[in-house]
């Protein structure tokens, strides 16, 4: 594949005046670029300069606000609510995480419900800022419906994620971040527009039939990850982003869109926990270093986000490699 090395600084100026050109204030634009370049950086590509034209578009059909003048409301002692104004993500995001540092901090848990957005991500930003602050945090979001319930064949629930950061003392916090179907929605639509197989267990094509043609999946519907279990966890997912906090399923995130293939409207729910609160504020951090040891002594084994971690280190001297048709589209869109 032909690709386009670009620095960090190239990359968020390019998204920067890519969204401004395109409808968003200095604000969103800046906070949007921030997040996808954090991707970048990280080697997390599907929540990164691919998201761009889509976002774009989101705004050119004028469902997205571009302008979103985010609001905080704090509902009970802790619970907050963050009133996304139809914008992206990123800048209610960017705007929750001091009140709910402080509410968690006088609470000892705290919760955020994140309304009335397009495309929450990636859940590791947001969790691994809470644990830099020595928070434990868990993250949840649906999408769209593109995952059939255990024993179905119809998409219901979003690939909906999770994310957990645990705060960690001289280290980088642990995350992990996971969708709850086999495969996450952007890596099946990396693989299917560079031409690679997915494996049998990602999904199945629109008659149940089994595959590991990405373009079939897309057809038919994703699969929870370890069959029943994950799609449960889809469930779970659902009806804490969704019911709990008054935003779409993944099924009324679609019937919103009718169709557009824009990005989906929703929310995002974090706990944040306060270790100084629980039981062990002196010991939490050693005793949790005592499991990671015992995992790392195993062969094989790494913990979560040691991949992101590196990819962070060496991003910033050797750039990031864009696909050149997707460079080609974003010069499409620019001023
Ligand atoms: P992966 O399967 O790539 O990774 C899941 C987690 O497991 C990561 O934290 C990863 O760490 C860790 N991991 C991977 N391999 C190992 C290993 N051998 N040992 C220990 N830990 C390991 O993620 P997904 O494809 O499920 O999700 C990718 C992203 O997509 C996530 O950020 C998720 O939030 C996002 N997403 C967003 C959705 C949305 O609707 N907004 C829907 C679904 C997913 P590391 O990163 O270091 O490899």
């Amino acid at each position: 594949m032909t690709t386009k090395n670009l620095t960090l600084a190239e990359a968020h100026a390019m998204a920067e005046t890519c969204l401004s050109h395109n409808g968003c204030d200095p604000a969103n634009a800046r906070a949007i670029a921030d997040r996808m370049v954090q991707a970048e950086q990280d080697e997390c590509l599907s929540h990164g300069l691919f998201r761009l034209p889509w976002y774009v578009s989101g705004m050119k059909s004028g469902r997205v606000n571009g302008h979103a003048k985010p609001k905080t409301e704090q509902l009970a002692p802790a619970v907050i609510k963050v009133d996304g104004d139809n914008g992206y993500a990123p800048l209610g995001q960017h705007i929750a995480h001091d009140p709910l540092v402080e509410c968690a901090r006088q609470n000892g848990i705290a919760a955020l419900a994140l309304t009335n957005m397009y495309h929450i991500a990636a859940m590791w930003p947001e969790v691994e800022a809470f644990a830099n602050e020595g928070l434990c945090a868990i993250a949840v979001t649906a999408s769209y419906p593109y995952v059939a319930p255990a024993g179905g064949l119809q998409a219901l629930f979003g690939t909906n994620p999770m994310g957990f950061a645990w705060p960690r003392k001289d280290a980088p916090p642990l995350v992990f971040d996971q969708a709850s179907s086999a495969m996450a929605r952007g890596e099946l639509q990396i693989a299917a527009r560079d031409g690679h197989k997915v494996p049998v267990t990602a999904g199945i094509g629109p008659k149940g039939e089994e595959t590991t043609d990405p373009n079939v999946v897309l057809e038919g519907a994703q699969l929870g990850f370890g069959g029943y279990k994950g799609a449960s966890l889809a469930m779970m997912v659902e009806l804490l982003a969704g019911p709990l906090i008054g935003e779409f399923l993944s099924i009324e995130s679609a019937e919103d869109d009718a169709g557009r293939n824009g990005p989906p409207k929703g929310g995002e729910l974090i706990i944040a926990l306060d270790p100084a609160k629980f039981g062990d504020p002196d010991g939490f951090l050693a005793h949790g270093e005592k499991l990671f040891a015992e995992i790392l002594k195993q062969d094989g084994t790494r913990l979560p986000a040691q991949r992101r971690f590196a990819a962070r280190q060496q991003t910033p001297i050797k750039g990031i490699s864009v696909p050149i048709s997707l460079y080609d589209d974003i010069q499409a869109l620019m001023p």
